[in-house]
């Protein structure tokens, strides 16, 4: 069984769903083992904006704590540590 929230009744009813990797921007992905359908739970487009993104990076520069930034631009912890990282491997100072 997989966390409640990854169901999506618009895509598939069946409780069969399973993980299936995860897409290019790191979002699980799930599977149906019923009719073999394959989603996104929770697509991160929705949610950040890239404008939102560029300020928690901002943010992040600045030493904000993680907390912090997830409470102010109404993101979970996990967005703000993911995004954390994709800074880290992109900077080589
Ligand atoms: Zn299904």
């Amino acid at each position: 069984m997989v966390p409640k929230r990854w169901r999506d009744l618009r895509f598939c009813s069946s409780v069969e769903v399973g993980r299936y990797g995860k897409n290019l921007s790191g979002t699980e992905r799930l599977r149906c083992r019923d009719c073999r359908k394959i989603w996104t739970p929770q697509p991160k487009s929705r949610a950040l904006t890239p404008e939102k993104e560029a300020a928690i990076v901002r943010a992040l520069a600045e030493r904000t704590s993680q907390r912090g930034i997830a409470r102010t631009f109404g993101v979970s912890r996990d967005t703000v540590r993911t995004l954390r990282k994709k800074t880290q491997t992109e900077s080589h100072e």
